[in-house]
């Protein structure tokens, strides 16, 4: 199943992100992923894995798995890119990287522009969290950029923008000849953003959701309110409902947004778990259990620049 974008191409409900996804066997889960199902690939320049993923999705095509024009492939612009003069060097790097001719959607990973470091002194995979500074490039700017690869219609079929909350996206749409096709954002039962998914609904803009298990991904990473905050996994409502339907609450999670058309793009590496979320799209919730879940909102962000660097970013 696809919701379709703005660009006139789709974009499957369901797809496998790659934040985390070691270099060591990235070729390799890539691949796996291709084998069992998946044809959604949410990847940025940020996760410093760009090669190795590009090498599972090339050998998966040279295999005769898929053809490229059956894969959807999403990369993110990175902080320190945001100069219009850098946006198609930056792109380019992307596409060299992943041996591809194209991107499906090429979004604007952050609402934050980052001082710019040539690629050759430093390249995302070996930034960390340290050294940020700011820049003060007009998201227009950037976006204008974005816009005129767009237009030349080569190397990108759409363009979006992810974690921008409600008054940027606002004051981009006043400013773009180009609506973004796509929203990515952080969307789960504790951090539900219902005017930003009602407004960008409104505007035809589709949504992919990121960090679908809450806290989840964030536990290894130390972070407080993760480690702080009830599992959504094991939470009582969505255990009672998982067990109703015969799923996983994996599976409940994921298909609270599906079922709003919303994407999703969970990670892992675990094969069994790789087959269950996608599993997502053969049953549906009731409106008592959406509102249950409404409940649940706690205006919980896990993925929050502010907890970068101790720089104090704080754009939410
Ligand atoms: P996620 O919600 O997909 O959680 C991943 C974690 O859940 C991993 O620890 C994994 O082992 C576990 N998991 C996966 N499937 C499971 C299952 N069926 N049962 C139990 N546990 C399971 O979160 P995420 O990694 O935060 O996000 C997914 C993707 O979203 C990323 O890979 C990335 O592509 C994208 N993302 C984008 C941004 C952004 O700023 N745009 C930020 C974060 C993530």
């Amino acid at each position: 199943m696809s919701v379709k974008l703005n660009s006139g191409t789709s974009m499957p409900l369901t797809g496998f992100g790659v934040w985390k996804v070691d270099r060591a066997t990235g070729a390799e889960t890539v691949y796996n992923a291709i084998k069992t199902g998946y044809r959604l690939f949410d990847a940025a320049q940020d996760y410093g894995n760009c090669i190795e993923i590009g090498e599972g999705i090339n050998k998966a095509i040279a295999d005769g798995l898929v053809k490229r024009e059956d894969l959807f492939i999403t990369s993110k612009l990175w902080n320190h890119y945001h100069d219009p003069e850098i946006v198609e060097k930056s792109l380019d790097r992307i596409l060299s990287d992943m041996n591809l001719e194209y991107l499906d959607l090429f979004l604007m990973h952050f609402p934050l522009s980052f001082k710019f470091i040539p690629f050759e002194k430093k390249y995302p995979g070996q930034f960390g969290i340290n050294g940020i500074e700011l820049d003060n490039v007009p998201l227009i700017d950037t976006w204008k950029a974005m816009e005129r690869i767009y237009k030349e219609g080569k190397k990108v079929k759409a363009i979006g923008v992810s974690n921008f909350n409600g008054g940027l996206l606002m004051d981009l749409l006043r400013q773009a000849e180009i609506t973004p096709a796509v929203l990515q954002i952080e969307h789960h039962p504790y951090l539900q953003q219902k005017a930003l998914v009602n407004y960008v609904k409104a505007k035809g803009i589709a949504i992919t959701a990121y960090s679908s298990f809450g806290g989840q991904s964030y536990v290894e990473l130390d972070n407080p309110a993760a480690k702080n905050s009830p599992s959504l996994l094991e939470h009582e409502l969505i255990t009672k409902i998982a067990k109703k339907y015969n799923k996983t609450t994996a599976q409940v999670l994921l298909r609270w947004a599906t079922q709003r058309e919303i994407a999703v793009i969970p990670k892992s590496n675990n094969a069994n778990r790789l087959k269950e979320n996608l599993e997502v799209l053969d049953f549906d919730l009731s409106e008592e259990e959406f509102s249950e879940i409404a409940e649940l909102e706690r205006n919980l962000r896990f993925n929050d620049p502010k907890d970068w660097d101790g720089h104090n970013i704080c754009i939410f």
